[in-house]
């Protein structure tokens, strides 16, 4: 596949095929996503290394992350993990949400394994720790919505 190296479909080779069609599925039908205005934007995020951007969006009520909507391209690695970034917190309180982007960031730059805190999807990317130049591809939504929290809720 000539074409997979720029997507990063030669490291997904590499991992279990269980979770390779969790990323995959992500990929293709990735949750939350769709185009967003500039000034719905709260956090941007990009990653140079790899020509990945993020966008996004989210609004609160009641404390709890009501909506949460993501936009961007690059790698498939960046916009799998956007995916499963917006599955996991919405619906989540704030501190839930900053506590589980924390265990997120931790467990892909090994400091941590990915345990039962972590969704079973967000775990299909922890064979990607074994390429250090791709965990900024899965970090960076997250830490976009870290950003994006911030001017939510100051
Ligand atoms: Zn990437």
């Amino acid at each position: 596949m000539p074409s997979g190296k720029r997507n990063g479909f030669s490291v997904m080779d590499d991992l279990d095929q269980l979770y390779q069609d969790i990323l995959m599925d992500h990929y293709k039908h990735p949750r939350n996503r769709e185009v967003l205005c500039d000034d719905e934007v709260l956090a941007d995020e990009e990653n140079p290394l790899c020509g990945d951007q993020i966008r996004i969006s989210a609004r609160l009520q009641d404390g709890r992350i009501a909506e949460i909507r993501f936009d961007g391209k690059g790698c498939a690695i960046s916009q799998a993990s956007a995916s499963m970034m917006t599955e996991t917190l919405k619906g989540k309180t704030v501190e839930e949400a900053h506590t589980l982007i924390e265990q997120f960031i931790r467990a892909m730059r090994g400091e941590r394994d990915f345990a039962d805190d972590l969704p079973d999807d967000v775990r299909a990317l922890n064979g990607v720790r074994k390429y250090p130049i791709r965990i900024k591809c899965a970090t960076m939504s997250w830490r976009s919505m870290r950003h994006a929290l911030a001017k939510l809720s100051p």
